[in-house]
């Protein structure tokens, strides 16, 4: 470039080269630092558990006779992340129903692939004294007969049914996957494809949500596990639903902003 000698210019290059290594090398490591965060709290959630399991409480001896399953046949469709993501919501389920005192059977099927890889690795394989939840390689079986088949319900937000409860004897299937969005009607055409019904949950009757209404895997069950305890789906919804979601409902650091902004234009 002109009014730069050869030298100068060289040296500036091999400084933005530097920068850009640094950040590259910085962002690394914060993802990694994440990363084993997420970690450590995943295998904390799981030793409360156990902790809970010796002191006898909930031995899950009478539970309610409904089953979630969750279908994980989705492994190839997830990045490493959202995969991450999504095994750590399989925890979330598993300690929530266990801490439920009315407890539903879990079923985790299509448990396969590089989801079981990282369970039996990093999560050091702690889900095989899991109780109360079932893991299964093998996909779930679709009955031949319509009565059996009846007894299904694939849940998914793109349905045109609406749930108004759980019944007793029924098995809800939720999706296991973490895709940001990226597949609409994903498990709503798997279902319909199986002749399996689909519902979606009551959110529109009970809240104003703000933005899209596909919540999380382990945020559909949870919900599940809290209708179940306490037979409200209002309720329910406010106590799973991040504030940030709801409508009307403003975090604290939303609040902070806001006067924050108010106070800039005043002044
Ligand atoms: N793109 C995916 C969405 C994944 S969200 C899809 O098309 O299915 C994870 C799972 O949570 C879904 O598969 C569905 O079973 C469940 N889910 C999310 N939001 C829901 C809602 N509003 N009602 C019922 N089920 C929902």
């Amino acid at each position: 470039p002109a009014g730069m000698s050869r030298n100068a210019w060289k040296k500036e290059q091999k400084k933005v080269k530097w920068l850009e290594n640094r950040d590259k090398l910085n962002k690394y490591k914060r993802d990694k630092k994440k990363e084993k965060k997420a970690e450590k709290r995943a295998l904390k959630e799981q030793n409360a558990d156990e902790k809970e399991v010796k002191k006898g409480r909930n031995d899950l001896g009478t539970r309610v006779p409904i089953t979630i399953l969750i279908d994980c046949g989705f492994d190839d469709m997830m990045t490493e992340k959202e995969r991450q993501s999504l095994s750590l919501q399989l925890t979330r389920c598993y300690s929530e129903n266990r801490r439920s005192d009315t407890p539903m059977n879990i079923r985790v099927c299509s448990f396969d692939k590089k989801l079981k890889e990282r369970f039996d690795t990093t999560m050091k394989a702690q889900y095989k004294v899991w109780r109360g939840i079932e893991f299964s390689e093998l996909p779930y079986a679709v009955p031949e007969s319509d009565e059996e088949r009846n007894k299904i319900v694939y849940l998914s937000s793109d349905s045109e049914n609406t749930l108004t409860e759980l019944e007793d004897n029924m098995t809800y299937i939720v999706g296991g996957i973490v895709d940001k969005g990226r597949y609409k009607n994903l498990c709503q055409n798997k279902a319909t494809s199986q002749k399996i019904k689909t519902a979606k949950l009551p959110i529109s009757e009970f809240l104003t949500i703000s933005g899209r209404k596909v919540l999380t895997t382990n945020h559909v069950v949870e919900i599940m596990v809290k209708w179940v305890e306490l037979r409200d789906w209002k309720r329910a919804f406010e106590e799973i639903i991040p504030p940030r979601k709801q409508e009307g409902f403003e975090t604290n650091r939303q609040k902070r902003k806001r006067e924050n902004r108010s106070k800039s234009v005043e002044s």
